[in-house]
């Protein structure tokens, strides 16, 4: 579906006229636009900030100036690069996508809608979004601000996700791309999105929309777009160990598809017991706990408790109180670990690769010296 309006409309004048004195035009994918930059910046900015993003993408179009870089690159180095900008699908079809250029389009990036479709990691909007930005192909957008700009303004019932509601705002947001000027269009309707109509407290007073905003002239913006039902997120237990040996750690590469897929994570286990059976087998019989931690996915709690052992126990001068020791104890600790050490991390000498959060802030711990018994 293309863009039907043009800019002489009175809703697309309005907002390219905020555009013109207020849209930013100073972020770092905007200079000497490309294909490559702007799909980058793009998948970047699903689910995560501007600000975030910034520094994330001048480290990656350092690493991987273009398309073939990127592909030719290893998913360790990707996720390497991405470690901390979390939803660590988006990196793995980035790659995926640019190996997709390179082998199937000799590395330039398409400029067919549908074949910008077909990439890994790349829908409807996205795709819009990048031909228009660089190649002003006027295609209509909607990300997570425009859904709630023109529910606003439009006073659209019911949630977004629901398919017959997405129709419906796709459809008005073609009706009010103007064909002529859609980069600027589009750009400016995520900034309003981001900066005016923001999801609590919409500073409608400086909006372009005001005028005739449905949300706005009954006062009603709360009740737009329709909020999803709270949901109490489940609880899980995950136990880590933090294994040493000769200053290196053992870390674990996940499964590609999954929770934190491709990253290195270290050996996790579902029970004390469990991790304390397996350290009895490597033979170690001393440990550290140290402070647990919540950490939050989209659908659950992980509540992280990380246990410190050491393969290859240090002489210590200082006290030892804060260790327990293992007891033997066959029954309790009887448990099937299925997964092998495989990977020693050398901190002082790291290799490029993705870490997930909390396992990279417990490395930082564990080189601080603090251990938080
Ligand atoms: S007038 Fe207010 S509610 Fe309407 S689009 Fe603008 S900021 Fe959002």
């Amino acid at each position: 579906m293309q863009a039907r309006s043009s800019s002489s409309s009175p809703f697309a004048s309005a907002v390219l006229a905020w555009f013109d004195q207020f849209g930013r035009k100073h972020l770092p994918w905007q200079q000497k636009k490309t294909l490559y930059g702007v799909w980058l910046s793009e998948v970047m900015l699903q689910q995560t900030q501007v600000a975030t993003v910034i520094p994330y993408f001048e480290r990656f179009i350092k690493t991987f100036p273009n398309v073939t870089a990127l592909a030719d690159a290893s998913l360790d180095e990707v996720l390497h690069l991405w470690t901390g900008l979390g939803y660590y699908a988006r990196a793995r079809n980035l790659h995926k996508a640019a190996q997709q250029i390179r082998d199937e389009f000799q590395g330039e990036f398409p400029t067919e809608f549908e074949r910008v479709l077909a990439l890994a990691g790349i829908g409807r909007s996205t795709a819009g979004a990048i031909l228009s930005s660089v190649l002003g192909q006027p295609y209509p957008i909607l990300d997570g601000n425009v859904k709630r700009v023109l529910s606003r303004y439009f006073l659209v019932e019911g949630r977004a996700s629901d398919k017959k509601v997405e129709n419906r705002l796709w459809a008005l947001s073609a009706e009010v791309t103007p064909c002529d000027r859609s980069a600027d269009f589009n750009q400016a309707m995520m900034d309003i999105g981001a900066l005016v109509c923001t999801r609590s407290k919409p500073k409608c007073d400086l909006c372009p929309l005001r005028e005739k905003c449905g949300a706005h002239l009954t006062e009603a913006w709360q009740d737009y777009p329709a909020k999803k039902p709270k949901k109490n997120l489940p609880q899980r237990k995950g136990y880590f160990l933090l294994l040493e040996r000769d200053g290196k750690i053992a870390l674990e590469q996940r499964p590609k598809a999954g929770l934190w897929g491709g990253l290195y994570c270290f050996p996790q286990f579902d029970s004390k017991s469990a991790l304390l059976a397996y350290l009895r087998r490597q033979g170690v019989t001393t440990y550290q706990e140290w402070a647990g931690f919540r950490h939050t996915f989209s659908h659950f709690h992980l509540d992280i408790y990380p246990i410190y052992a050491e393969l290859t126990p240090k002489k210590r001068d200082e006290d030892r109180s804060d260790w327990k020791k293992i007891e033997e104890n066959p029954r309790e600790y009887q448990s099937s670990v299925s997964s092998a050490v495989k990977y020693w991390y050398d901190l002082r000498n790291p290799d490029p690769i993705g870490l997930a959060t909390p396992v990279k802030n417990l490395l930082l711990q564990f080189k601080k010296g603090h251990s938080h018994g």
